[in-house]
Order: C-alpha cells, then sequence, then structure tokens
C-alpha cells in the first residue's frame, strides 16, 4: 500500500480505452463460445419486447378498450397470445441456463485460464519479486473471469433496458411529451454512479495488498509445513500480531472508502424517488384533476411506464457505469496479458547435440539490489563432466543456477550453449535440455508416477519411474504404498492420500532427473535433507545414472565434491577457487580448509549444518 501515487489508487480511463478494455472482454468469450454470446444476448432481447407487450401495453389494451366500449374478446386473445409466447420463451430459457449454459461458461472460464496461465508461464521471474507487478497479476488471475462475464452480463442488461426504455419512452411520448422530461432525470444521477464506481475500485486496489498478507498469514497456520514452527518458537504470535495488523489496516481503508460509497449510492436513490418517480405522479394527478387534459387511463399507464423508464433508465446508467469498472479492473488483465518478457525467445534452432556449456564474464545483480550478486564469473561445463558448486551460503551458487537456467539473463557476459549464446535459442527448448532438482523442490498433488514422469508423452511408462524410483532410493518405500505408483502424494484431494518425509519427497524429485535423458544435469543440495549414508548412496547412484551427460550440483558436504571432476568455490559471488579436489587440497587454501573443518565435525561427531 505504501508508496502507491494517488493517480494508481483512482484511476480513471479515457473513453476510448473503457471501450476498447470491454471490447476486449466480450471478443474474448466470443472466441470461446459464439453461441453461448448469441443465445444470451438474443433472449434479452426478447425478454424485453415481451416484458413491455405483457405488463405497460396489456395495461394500456385493457383500459382503452374497457373506456372504449370494445368488446372482451380482444383482450382475452391478447392475453393468451402473450401467455403462450411467455411459456415458450420461458421453458426456452430455463433450458438454456441449466442445460446449455453451464458447461459453456466452464469452458470460456478454462480458456480465459489458459490465457493467463500460459502468460503467467512465460514472464520473467523477476516479475513475482516487483510487487507492483505481482498486485497486478494476483488481480487480473482473481478477476479476469468473473469481470469479463460481468461486462457480457452489463452487455445484456444493456439490451434489456434499451427496449424497455424506447418502448415506454414512445408510449410515454404519445400520452404527454413532457413526461419524457421526468423519465430523463435519473441521467443527471449518472455522475454520482461513476464516482461510486471508482470509489469501489481505489477500495479493491487498496484491499488488494492487504488481502495478500491475511491470505499468506491464513496460509501459515494451515500448511502442514508450517505447523511445527507455530507450535514452537514465536511464529503464532507474529502470525497473530500480523493478522491483527491487516485487521487494522483494513478499517482503514474500509472507513476513507465505505462513507464516500454510501453518499454516492444515497444520492442516487433519492433523486431518483424524488424527482422521477414523485415528480411524474404529481404531475399527472395535476394534469387529471387541476388541468383535466389527461384519462385517468392515461394516467395509469402514466404511473406504469415512469417507474419502468426511471428502472430502466438507471439501470442502464448503471450498466454504462459498470463497463468503466469492469474497463479499470480488465486494465490490470490487459496490463498483465499485454507485457512482453523481458527474457525473450531466440530463433536459432538447438544444436544437434546440446552438450557444452560455458560461462563468460558473467555478472548479474537483482532489481532493488545495490550490489552484483555474480560477479564476472567464467568457466565451462564439458560433455560428461561434473562440477561440485559449493560455497558458503549467499554466496551466489543458486542464482548462476538460475541463470544458466535462463531464469533471468545476466547484465553482463554470457553463457554460450555449444559456442552459440544461450539468449538465441527457443527459451522451452533450452530449458527441456535440462533437469534440475531445486532446493524448494514441490511435490503435487498427483500419483506417484505422475510426480516423477512431469514431462507430457511419458504416461505409463511404469518401468522408466520403477527404474527412476531405484536409482534416487526411495523404491522400497514406495513399494510399500497401498497404491504403489498410483499412491496420489499430499492428502489435499484425498483422504488416503500419502505424506512422505522430507528426505523421501527429496528421493522422489530426484527420480524426476533419473527419469529423464536430457544431456545437463543441475541438483541444488539434492542431499540437505538426506542423513550422511543416505547422501553418499544418493551420490554413487547419481554418478552411475548420468554418466554421458554434463552434471552441476551443489552441495554443502564437500564429502561429495570429492567425486566431482571439477571444483567451483565461490565466494561472495565470485569464483575463489576450481580445481579438482586433489588440485585444490595440495593448494592447501580456502576449500582445503573448509573440506577439513567438515571432516574434523564428522570425526568429532558434530555433524555441522550449512558451512
Ligand atoms: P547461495 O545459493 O550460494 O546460498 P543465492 O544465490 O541464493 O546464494 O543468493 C546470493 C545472494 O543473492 C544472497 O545475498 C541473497 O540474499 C541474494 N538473493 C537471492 N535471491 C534474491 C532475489 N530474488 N532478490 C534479491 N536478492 C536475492
Amino acid at each position: 500500500m505504501k508508496g502507491k501515487t494517488k493517480k494508481e489508487k483512482k484511476e480513471k480511463l479515457s473513453f476510448k480505452k473503457t471501450v476498447s478494455n470491454n471490447l476486449f472482454a466480450i471478443k474474448a468469450i466470443w472466441r470461446s463460445s459464439p453461441s453461448y454470446m448469441l443465445v444470451y444476448f438474443g433472449s434479452s432481447f426478447v425478454y424485453g419486447i415481451l416484458g413491455f407487450l405483457s405488463n405497460t401495453y396489456l395495461l394500456r389494451k385493457i383500459v382503452n378498450d374497457a373506456t372504449s366500449g370494445k368488446s372482451i374478446d380482444g383482450v382475452i386473445q391478447y392475453v393468451i397470445l402473450i401467455t403462450a409466447l411467455n411459456i415458450i420463451t420461458g421453458v426456452a430459457l430455463r433450458w438454456f441456463w441449466n442445460v446449455m449454459s453451464p458447461p459453456r461458461q466452464r469452458k470460456i472460464a478454462a480458456d480465459i485460464e489458459k490465457m493467463l496461465f500460459r502468460q503467467a508461464a512465460r514472464v520473467e521471474l523477476a516479475c513475482y519479486e516487483t510487487p507492483s507487478f505481482y498486485d497486478k497479476y494476483v488481480r487480473a488471475m482473481d478477476e479476469a473471469y468473473n469481470r469479463m462475464i460481468s461486462v457480457m452480463r452489463s452487455f445484456d442488461g444493456l439490451i434489456y433496458k434499451a427496449i424497455a426504455l424506447t418502448a415506454n419512452s414512445m408510449l410515454l411520448f404519445i400520452i404527454d411529451p413532457w413526461l419524457i422530461v421526468f423519465g430523463l432525470f435519473p441521467l443527471l444521477l449518472g455522475f454520482f454512479k461513476r464516482l461510486q464506481n471508482i470509489e469501489r475500485h481505489a477500495y479493491q486496489v487498496d484491499f488488494k495488498p492487504i488481502k495478500r498478507r491475511e491470505d499468506y498469514v491464513r496460509r501459515t497456520f494451515y500448511l502442514g509445513e508450517y505447523a511445527k514452527e507455530m507450535r514452537i518458537g514465536g511464529m503464532y504470535v507474529q502470525m497473530l500480531s500480523d493478522l491483527r495488523d491487516t485487521y487494522k489496516d483494513y478499517m482503514v481503508i474500509l472507513r476513507k472508502h465505505g462513507v464516500k460509497c454510501f453518499l454516492y449510492s444515497y444520492i442516487q436513490k433519492v433523486g431518483l424517488e424524488v424527482f422521477t418517480v414523485l415528480g411524474a405522479t404529481l404531475y399527472a394527478v395535476w394534469r387529471i384533476m387541476v388541468d383535466g387534459g389527461m384519462q385517468v387511463g392515461d394516467g395509469i399507464v402514466v404511473l406504469s411506464s415512469i417507474g419502468s423508464i426511471s428502472y430502466a433508465l438507471s439501470n442502464l446508467i448503471q450498466n454504462v457505469a459498470e463497463f468503466g469498472e469492469h474497463a479499470l479492473f480488465l486494465e490490470d488483465v490487459r496490463y498483465f496479458l499485454d507485457y512482453t518478457p523481458k527474457i525473450l525467445d531466440g530463433e536459432h534452432k538447438l544444436p544437434e547435440s546440446p552438450d557444452e556449456l560455458e560461462v563468460k564474464n558473467l555478472s548479474f545483480r537483482y532489481e532493488g539490489s545495490e550490489s552484483d550478486t555474480l560477479k564476472n564469473i567464467s568457466f565451462s561445463l564439458k560433455k560428461g563432466e561434473r562440477i561440485a558448486l559449493v560455497g558458503s551460503n549467499g554466496s551466489g551458487k543458486t542464482t548462476l543456477v538460475k541463470l544458466l537456467l535462463r531464469l533471468y539473463d545476466p547484465i553482463n557476459g554470457e553463457i554460450n550453449l555449444n559456442g552459440n549464446n544461450i539468449k538465441n535459442f527457443k527459451i522451452d527448448e533450452y530449458r527441456d535440455t535440462f533437469s534440475t532438482v531445486f532446493q524448494d523442490f514441490k511435490m503435487l498433488s498427483l500419483s506417484v508416477k505422475d510426480n516423477v514422469l512431469l514431462r507430457e508423452g511419458k504416461q505409463g511408462d511404469t518401468e522408466l519411474v520403477l527404474n527412476a524410483l531405484k536409482e534416487s532410493g526411495v523404491y522400497e518405500k514406495i513399494q510399500t504404498l497401498d497404491n504403489g505408483l498410483d499412491a496420489i502424494l499430499t492428502r489435499e484431494f484425498d483422504d488416503k492420500g500419502v505424506n512422505l518425509s522430507v528426505g523421501e519427497q527429496q528421493k522422489l524429485s530426484l527420480a524426476r532427473v533419473f527419469a529423464t535423458d536430457t544431456p545437463f544435469v543441475i541438483l541444488d543440495e539434492p542431499s540437505s535433507a538426506l542423513d550422511p549414508i543416505a547422501e553418499y548412496k544418493m551420490f554413487e547412484n547419481m554418478m552411475r545414472a548420468t554418466v554421458g551427460r554434463s552434471v552441476i550440483f551443489i552441495s554443502h558436504r564437500l564429502s561429495s565434491a570429492v567425486l566431482a571432476d571439477k571444483v567451483l568455490l565461490m565466494e561472495n559471488g565470485e569464483i575463489a577457487e576450481c580445481g579438482t579436489h586433489t588440485e585444490l587440497m595440495e593448494k592447501n587454501g580456502k576449500y582445503a580448509a573448509m573440506f577439513r573443518r567438515q571432516a574434523e565435525n564428522y570425526l568429532g561427531n558434530e555433524v555441522q549444518g550449512n558451512e
């Protein structure tokens, strides 16, 4: 909320932008389901005409026929016809809403989500770390479908009310043209409706960051991964205090916007009741009782019609104002969808056998940071080579991995794949040459098999999964599960779901690597949750299973670095030392000192965690 400009809070869009944003929604729905849209709008058209014929026009016909002494037959035939039409359209509409509409609405929602998710996967990681972009992104995700459907509803309301308005105005005009003045008054109130909508949007904009914070606190209470710390230490108290802060912030914005919204809506209601309904009624009474220029029958029609007109007009204004509100929300959706990612696809085809990476004078700085996280890094990864990336926490190892995967682009230097800058390749194709296990790996609420075979096209390859599970050391555990490979992980959607230990999950995420044959493998602390024996076995298996593939692994236990062809010791974003384990031990520098310190700790049974 802090640092937001007034302009950001109370946006107003130009007329052109308002129209364009609403049309954007209409087009998106039309592309997804034209038949749905046609029936939706068509039904309003028919309903609008029928509504007029069966209410106001019928009333006038009865009164006129009665006062002019016509026979009752005409009215009866008219009532039968209108009732029959009402029944037919009523049945057709109910069929549409209950049978035709739900699947089409689902399709529209899925198409809109697909559009958003595709873009979400395209935008660079840095976008998730920029609060202003992230808020827009969350609002877009939250609002897109409902807003687009609301645009259609408002448009539909426009059609329905325009018909009621035209028909009733014509009737009033025939009775007494001055009556139109009362009917038009609600137009003036549209100004307040617009103010109300702008205020409501400003409220939503202010509310979103608070909601995000509140959701976060809520997650810490119900997600299993926080459960332990919630019960010991001060996390519980801290989160409750955070929750109280969000409520306080919430009350502040409610007070700020709530009173204004109330005032704008109150002015509209009073204006409508006093000037339109009361005004027209008094005028009609005066014409009948004092002036004597209006028939009683016409007076009755005036009361009915003026009600319909003022209702239609104020709702029509509401509809028009709603378009303004929709446009403001859709602006976020369009901003998100139109955002051109900074990490762009290149046009070159991948080499036949991509197997060599070269990092040249690479420097990188996170947005908003004051110094470079990576400084002038150079090294190469040859085909089949294994590099161990070691160094203390915060030295830049994970950042280097993120750049290798093109999750960020360097500010200086380059990374080459078989001699060609990786920026020249299509991002997805390039990333598909890697199998990666991150420190903060994620298991999905899917079966064990699907969790291993994430990529499409391999589903069902049981043999492959079993081998991968054996290599990663979790095969025995999976064998004990009732449903084996088909067991669902986590209990989020399945009471019989399986909760694996962190170490078992880590092994399962490693199985993903063993189930692929990508030329490059990156493992970011793949053994952090394993005990030393399981870790040793895992590394042994990994070395065997990845023969011929180029591997970069980060490990804080230097015993594993012994298995690497080359060790890169990182310090403050730079490569402090580089060589084989033996070379670095002979050099007797920082790596050798770290290695000895860890070995001593192990020997003294004081296993130290992160360096
Ligand atoms: P390592 O993997 O060696 O522990 P990292 O690459 O994770 O180190 O982090 C290197 C430095 O970059 C740290 O100082 C960390 O705080 C900083 N850093 C990491 N991620 C971000 C980010 N998204 N934005 C800003 N700074 C970051």
